[in-house]
């Protein structure tokens, strides 16, 4: 199979990339990365020089490029994407150009080449959030920030192009994802970089927003699942159950450095928060067989070391 990857500099994409050259020896990986501020080819050094992987240098609404690049692949997998819900709410053009416009130009290639497979990486944020249960593939679209909106839309999309076209789409949903690599302004690596640097971490609110943390390897391992067994046209959850607040999860981070609870300061809450998401991911635990791996306390353990040693 030839994969063309989009977004694979990033933190889940170049964990993906990685995932498939080891797994899959006859795979090749075309990663298509506009290396914005989010893209970090240092991400991807073990495996640049791999005789199964090459890089370009591009953005996923270039029409030529991805056509050309669509032509000689088979399958498109999109993490290609504005992130970053804080900067949605400052300014969300590039978030409609690169997750909207992007994600068009992309389905319209697959659908062009006649792929057999397209596969959307999409997020949990769709759904909003939600006081107590679970949210199903079935449930209601309902985003609250600029970026789950864009996300949002582009799933729409997706599933347009397959009624329309029949385009064969597959839809991940997943929840916060936690592991190495990531561009520190999320939580994670943002925090630990502060508390390296004797700084205060700023807790949103008072740290009552609830997430479901998923590691990063347990999800492209589900996405590998989606990749070869997913039904076409399909949404797949991809969640743990492993819901800790935020202000629980900064106090269990303090702990491993050895840091006193003082180092919290609570800010003014981002616009919008959404309060909790979580998500039952049992569809795709039985039908394709996928469960999470990597016990909680295992990962984030690992994932602060390794964040305090790079
Ligand atoms: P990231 O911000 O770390 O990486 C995004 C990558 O996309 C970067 O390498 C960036 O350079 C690239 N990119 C951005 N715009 C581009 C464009 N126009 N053309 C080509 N490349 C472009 O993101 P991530 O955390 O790895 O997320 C990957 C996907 O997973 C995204 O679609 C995101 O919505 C989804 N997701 C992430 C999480 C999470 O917890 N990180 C949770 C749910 C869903």
């Amino acid at each position: 199979m030839k994969l063309l990857v989009t977004g694979g500099a990033g933190f889940i994409g170049s964990h993906f990339v990685r995932h498939i050259i080891k797994t899959y020896p006859d795979y090749h990986v075309t990663n298509l990365d506009k290396l914005t501020y989010a893209g970090n080819l240092d991400n991807l050094s073990d495996v640049a020089d791999h005789p199964q992987y090459r890089f370009f240098q591009g953005d996923i609404a270039d029409a030529k490029l991805v056509d050309e690049l669509t032509g000689e692949t088979d399958v498109i997998v999109n993490f290609a994407a504005e992130t970053h819900v804080d900067r949605s709410i400052d300014d969300s053009s590039p978030f409609l150009t690169t997750n909207v416009i992007g994600t068009q130009v992309l389905l319209e290639a697959a659908r062009k080449h006649r792929h057999p497979r397209y596969i959307q990486v999409s997020t949990d944020e769709v759904y909003g959030d939600i006081e107590e249960g679970f949210f199903t593939e079935q449930s209601p679209i309902k985003p609250s920030s600029p970026y789950s909106a864009s996300k949002a839309a582009a799933d729409m999309l997706c599933l347009a192009y397959h009624r329309t076209y029949d385009v064969p789409v597959l839809i991940s949903r997943c929840s916060n994802n936690y592991g190495s690599n990531q561009y520190p302004e999320k939580l994670i690596p943002f925090f630990v970089k502060k508390l390296l640097n004797d700084e205060k971490v700023p807790v949103y609110g008072d740290g009552s927003n609830i997430r479901d943390w998923l590691h990063v390897i347990d999800h492209c391992c589900a996405i590998d699942l989606i990749l070869h067994k997913g039904r076409v046209g399909e949404v797949y959850n991809i969640g743990t159950n492993e819901e800790h607040t935020n202000l629980e999860v900064t106090k269990k981070m303090l702990e491993i450095l050895n840091l006193p609870e003082d180092r919290i300061e609570f800010v003014t809450d981002r616009l919008g928060h959404d309060l909790r998401y979580a998500i039952d991911s049992s569809k795709i635990q039985n039908e394709l067989g996928w469960k999470p791996s990597v016990p909680f306390e295992e990962g984030f353990r690992e994932t602060i070391n390794w964040y305090k040693n790079h």
